[in-house]
């Protein structure tokens, strides 16, 4: 997928509309628009890259990584979730069921989370 095509790019330069939670150098959190839990934030990579495997080739790929999940924490803690617990994912691929080629950490809370999940 080119830069261009892909959906989470144009979320970040603002070609289409968010619903913006915090923003960052290395990442963007918004709402999901289709959201599974009562909360479900996704923290967006800044520049894009397909998926984590992706991410660690490149140099520094590791602390970028890191930060992004910083940010993924920061959000839970700044929903109210950190008491309850929330989940972090990261579908990757197709059987991990990603549908956006860009990579994503999900944040879902509010409920009970389910395992295994389906
Ligand atoms: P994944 O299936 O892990 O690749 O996650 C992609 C997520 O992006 C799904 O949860 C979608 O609901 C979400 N999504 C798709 N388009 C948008 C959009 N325009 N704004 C916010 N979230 C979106
Ligand atoms: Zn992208």
């Amino acid at each position: 997928m080119t830069e261009h095509a892909c959906i989470f790019c144009q979320i970040l330069t603002g070609k289409i509309p968010s619903k913006k939670i915090l923003e960052e150098p290395d990442g963007m959190a918004i709402h999901d628009v289709n959201p599974q839990a009562p909360f479900h934030a996704l923290v967006l990579s800044r520049t894009h890259v397909n998926d984590m495997a992706a991410l660690m080739d490149r140099i520094g790929g590791e602390a970028e990584a890191g930060r992004l999940m910083q940010m993924a924490v920061r959000v839970a803690a700044r929903a109210g979730l950190s008491e309850n617990g929330y989940r972090l994912v990261i579908n990757t691929g197709e059987n991990g069921g990603q549908t956006v080629g860009h990579l994503h950490i999900h944040v879902l809370g509010g409920r009970q989370m389910l395992w295994p999940p389906g």
